[in-house]
């Protein structure tokens, strides 16, 4: 499981590159080589394999959405991590109940709370998910799943 506490400085790094306009060929690379190209919330390390690399996505710490807040901050790398798309997902829908930072310094203190709050919600909708998947995984049939009454006859020479 990743770490706890956000791996970030509180001061600007300054804004992502854009390159190709893209996660992965452009504005999150410095974020995933920063991050070890593990998802901050879950741990999932995604060059594992190619499957893992696809699910490579850069989560705004304090979201975008956020109205009266510095766009600056908001886009600048030290509120941008290193996440998976499921825990990009899982964190969509929150939106931090505070009043807008009237300097710097509080941007940072609202930066902290919301990684805190946003990885426990985060944490808890996996937690949920893993329950409705082992519930699923028990009853359902994959296609490698074979009974052996049906399976088919070998062939005779
Ligand atoms: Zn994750």
């Amino acid at each position: 499981m990743a770490g706890e506490t956000l791996d970030r400085p509180r001061h600007r790094l300054g804004p992502t590159s854009p390159g190709d306009g893209t996660a992965r060929g452009g504005y999150g690379r410095a974020i995933f080589a920063m991050d070890g190209y593990t998802c901050v919330y879950c741990g999932l390390l995604m060059l594992k394999d190619f499957d893992s690399y696809l699910q490579l996505s850069v989560d705004h710490i304090v979201p975008r959405s956020m109205k009266g807040y510095d766009a600056t901050l908001i886009e600048d790398r030290a509120n941008k991590v290193t996440c998976c798309r499921a825990c990009n997902e899982f964190g969509n829908r929150y939106r931090p109940n505070l009043p807008a930072p009237t300097n710097e310094e509080e941007f940072w203190d609202v930066r902290d709370h919301v990684f805190r709050e946003r990885r426990a919600l985060i944490l808890k909708r996996r937690e949920r998910e893993l329950e409705r998947y082992e519930r699923i995984r028990r009853f359902a049939r994959l296609p490698g799943d074979i009974d052996i009454a049906d399976e088919p006859p070998s062939d005779s020479e």
